[in-house]
């Protein structure tokens, strides 16, 4: 598995787990707390036993294995940890397992990444593994791989797809729009997203959303932020080229508006988080008739607000729209001042309104928590939740 990077959010409403599992996953998390320390160790050891018994998977990650760091084994062990909590796992497994299709892995790949995993951890804890911890590692690791590869197996669509840049525009020094022209439409809802992979760095993919509802020409356009120390982010803000191939792994992701639902839409965005959304609104502009959609687009300052002149456009011909710009300081009039947080809870709890979050981790965490303290429920507020830290 090689889900780069995987951070505990707000948990969705999950039945109750049994007390075996509660009791297994006490095992894996007591040991890993004494293992964690030594990551490092840990991981060095699990790339070496897992090139040694499947040596193709090295071809999954990149050349320069100081890039892939200590991502694998962290987001292996975050996962092992969440089998107490199948309603979030579940769907976030099979989607994992159906885009790992890009990589050409197959059953032989997950049982020596299990072994790989065990072994290192083994040797980690020497006498503090015990059988009891080695079995429900085990069985842990087992549940997972077999809802990957079941998902993997029930999915009909090809394992990726290749789409041309057509174009290439920085907004500002830090952010572009590329799009893209697929060789074959790729089946994406708006709201979803893909893994990405460009030519300037192999087999680094990153998760990028479309800004757009799927066209009748079936192109997609991204907006990339350039993140500081990002390996991949600037190097398709500064040496994208129009020509350039980008490989895409399968749509994943669960933001959708249900239309039929007689319910309002709050829509909160923070920085390209907005892209999502944007492909929501998109779609929704096809339709004569929305529900109403009130939308907190955010930042730090005016200047990373890099869409609202479009989105008022839209708002201005879209009367179910209204745009709320949002920055953290200096707010010119018109905009409204504080996080995203802050902001949205001072309207109170929105129990009327079905409510979209999008943007980093952070925001998204802290967002959902401030919402959930205000008194939205749970089962009201949608955002993916297994994203980068
Ligand atoms: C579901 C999802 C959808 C996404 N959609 C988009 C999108 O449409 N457009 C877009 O530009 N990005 C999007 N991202 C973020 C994107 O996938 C990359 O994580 C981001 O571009 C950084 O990758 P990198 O290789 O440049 O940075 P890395 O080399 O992986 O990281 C470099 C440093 O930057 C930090 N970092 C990583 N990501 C971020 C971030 N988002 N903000 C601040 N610091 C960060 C890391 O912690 C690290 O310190 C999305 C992420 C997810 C999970």
């Amino acid at each position: 598995m090689t889900a780069d990077r995987v951070s505990p959010l707000p948990r969705s409403v999950h039945r109750e787990a049994p007390p075996a599992v509660k009791a297994m996953v006490r095992l894996i998390r007591d040991s890993w707390a004494k293992a964690e320390p030594h990551l490092t160790e840990v991981t060095l050891f699990f790339y070496g036993m897992l090139f040694t018994l499947a040596p193709a998977t090295r071809d999954f990650f990149p050349i320069n294995m100081e890039v892939q760091r200590n991502r694998m084994v962290r987001a292996l062990v975050h996962v092992v940890q969440m089998v107490d909590q199948p309603d979030d796992l579940v769907p976030f497994l099979r989607q994992l397992g159906r885009d790992h299709r890009k990589f050409g892995v197959v059953p032989k790949h997950y049982e020596a990444i299990g072994t790989a995993l065990l072994a290192a951890m083994k040797r980690q804890l020497g006498p503090d593994w015990t059988p009891q911890i080695e079995q429900a590692w085990a069985e842990a690791f087992t549940i997972i791989a077999r809802q990957m590869q079941e998902a993997a197996a029930a999915d009909d669509n090809p394992p990726n797809w290749l789409g041309k840049v057509a174009e290439h525009r920085r907004l500002s020094w830090d952010l572009a729009m590329v799009r893209i022209e697929p060789e074959l439409p790729i089946p994406f809802r708006a709201g979803q997203f893909l893994s990405v992979e460009v030519p300037q760095r192999p087999r680094l993919w990153r998760y990028l959303s479309p800004a757009n509802a799927p066209r009748p020409d079936g192109s997609l356009e991204f907006h990339v932020r350039a993140v500081n120390g990002g390996w991949v982010s600037r190097a398709i803000v500064s040496h994208t080229q129009v020509g350039d191939v980008w490989r895409f792994g399968p749509p994943v992701g669960r933001l959708t508006i249900d239309r039929e639902r007689g319910r309002d839409v709050l829509m909160i965005a923070g920085g390209t988080g907005l892209a999502p959304l944007q492909s929501l609104l998109d779609e929704l502009g096809q339709f004569g008739e929305n529900p109403k959609v009130h939308l907190f687009y955010g930042g730090r300052t005016r200047e990373d607000l890099y869409a609202l002149d479009g989105l008022r456009a839209t708002a201005s011909a879209n009367p179910w729209l209204t745009v709320r710009p949002v920055v953290e300081q200096d707010a010119p009039a018109g905009f409204e001042q504080g996080t995203l947080a802050d902001v949205v809870t001072r309207y109170g709890a929105w129990p009327k309104h079905d409510v979209l979050v999008s943007g980093s981790p952070a925001m998204i965490r802290a967002t959902v928590s401030r919402m959930l303290v205000a008194g939205t429920a749970l089962e009201h507020i949608k955002y993916d939740p297994f994203t980068i830290d």
